[in-house]
């Protein structure tokens, strides 16, 4: 595929973990990438240095998907020139603690990072798929936000409501050519999960194992392929069989 022709995929939190592994295998299959992360720039070059090495672009654009001025001057320019195919809405954070003892900024910086961040970036880039009448977005949820996870309630909510957000914003589009669709991971070993207690989880997931980036990245994959193209407004679980 010559460059005119690469398609082009825009994922948040790409610097690492499953971010990381959605830009590469997107790379893969020959997108130039757009790669947000928020300030580790060290990781975020490794990344970048990968997909180079596969014969693709990447541009870095360290931002802060909570805050809409930092999202608007990063994306507003490029926006101008390109618009892109896909956007993975990836970035997250994670503050565990039971919600009577969870301070103000555990729950504002998890609700704001997972859906304004959603929001400040899906608003900006939507606008130029329904331009171009096509566009795929999907949204990395999470288990939590499916069944619900004592000592989560803060990232349970957020994740639960980019569920919500996922199939209203495809209902909306859907005659526009733009599908979105949500993906909703279980345990999958990233820094995120560094410190989880593993033993006491295992016996909880069927497979008996934590999934990995990979896992994940390859629905991603599935989700922006052709083979996808009547699929909207879904969430697709990718948990080893935690919650069915
Ligand atoms: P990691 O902690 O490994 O990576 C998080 C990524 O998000 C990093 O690239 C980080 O950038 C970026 N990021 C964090 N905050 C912001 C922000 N405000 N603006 C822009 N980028 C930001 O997480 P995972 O790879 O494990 O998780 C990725 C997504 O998958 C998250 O939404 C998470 O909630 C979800 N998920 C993860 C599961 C798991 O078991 N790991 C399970 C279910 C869902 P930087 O490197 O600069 O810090």
């Amino acid at each position: 595929m010559s460059d005119s022709q690469a398609k082009l995929a825009l994922i948040t939190g790409g610097s690492r973990g499953i971010g990381a592994a959605i830009a590469r295998t997107l790379a893969g299959v020959g997108y130039n990438i757009w790669l947000n992360y928020h300030s580790n720039h060290e990781a975020a070059e490794t990344v970048k240095a990968d997909i180079e090495a596969s014969g693709r672009e990447c541009r870095l654009l360290p931002f802060d998907v909570s805050s809409s001025d930092q999202t608007r001057e990063a994306l507003n320019p490029l926006l101008e020139e390109q618009a892109p195919d896909v956007l993975v809405n990836n970035a997250g954070i994670n503050r565990d603690g039971l919600l009577v003892f969870m301070n103000d900024d555990d729950w504002h910086s998890v609700t704001n990072t997972t859906l304004s961040g959603f929001y400040n970036v899906t608003k900006i880039v939507l606008f130029e798929m329904l331009k171009h009448k096509r566009g795929r977005i999907i949204n990395i949820s999470s288990l939590s936000g499916q069944s619900g996870l004592p000592g989560q309630t803060n990232y349970a909510a957020a994740k639960a409501g980019l569920i919500g957000a996922t199939k209203s914003l495809a209902l909306e589009v859907a005659r526009k050519g733009v599908l979105v669709n949500a993906i909703a991971p279980g345990l999958i070993e990233t820094d995120m999960t560094n410190e989880v207690p593993k033993d006491r989880l295992l016996p909880m997931i069927p497979l008996r194992r934590f999934g990995t980036a990979e896992e994940v990245a390859g629905v991603v994959e599935f989700l922006c392929s052709e083979n996808a193209s009547y699929i909207t407004g879904e969430v697709i679980s990718v948990n080893g069989g935690m919650y069915v």
